[in-house]
């Protein structure tokens, strides 16, 4: 078997095997949001990204300066979505596009997350891909791919801590385990997160997420 298809296989058996384990992450909004917890796919979403831009907006105000909004949040489906660039986008992936500044979204590929996983996925992508919009906007210069991908990953650790302390969410007992292991799953929606030259092992991401989560996005 080659590389190119053991490695959607493997991220397909990871999936499997993980949606046994993580049926429900039990992240939430504050119980006066939202007392029973049943949020919708496009509530989590939508919390998701007001929650991950409001929390930037403070760190950035912190250091005296002005937090950029993206400039649209857009869902697609399948082939469909919106090029960034001259790259097309691709069915099954969540990504920040640079050249419009905006993050895009297979809605239907992430609302299956979110039926197996539970809304942890969704709570790890988003704040993931709003990661590489502040390393757009701080100029965060890599000289590997891996290294900006672990930074997000650390960012959306801290940015979740952070909103898990404030009370804007509410985690309970064990989520952080399952939020790594949303992580590992789905942390990065490219077929290629398994890749250790190119996005990380998940070991490596799952304790650049937990650095984030456990000290804070000064740490990233
Ligand atoms: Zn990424």
């Amino acid at each position: 078997m080659t590389r190119a298809l053991l490695r959607p296989l493997l991220a397909l058996l990871t999936l499997l095997a993980l949606s046994a384990t993580v049926l429900s992450c039990g992240v939430s909004r504050a119980p006066s949001m939202d007392p029973q917890g049943d949020d919708s796919f496009d509530d989590d979403i939508r919390t998701a990204r007001t929650l991950t831009e409001e929390y930037w907006k403070q760190q950035f105000a912190r250091l005296g300066r002005t937090y950029r909004p993206i400039t649209d949040f857009v869902p697609y489906s399948g082939s469909a979505g919106p090029s960034c660039g001259d790259q097309p986008a691709v069915p099954n992936n969540a990504f920040y596009c640079p050249a419009g500044h905006f993050i895009a979204y297979d809605r239907s590929w992430m609302e299956g997350l979110w039926t197996e996983m539970g809304d942890g996925s969704v709570y790890v992508i988003i704040p993931h891909e709003f990661g590489h919009s502040i390393q757009a906007q701080l100029r965060s210069g890599f000289q590997l791919n891996v290294q900006a991908e672990l930074q997000a990953d650390c960012y959306a650790g801290g940015t979740l801590s952070a909103l898990v302390s404030s009370g804007a969410l509410r985690a309970e007992e064990g989520d952080e385990d399952e939020l790594l292991l949303s992580l590992a799953a789905a942390g990065d929606p490219t077929d290629d997160w398994l890749n250790p030259s190119a996005h990380g092992t998940a070991e490596q991401r799952q304790s650049s997420f937990a650095r984030g989560y456990r000290s804070g996005v000064d740490a990233c």
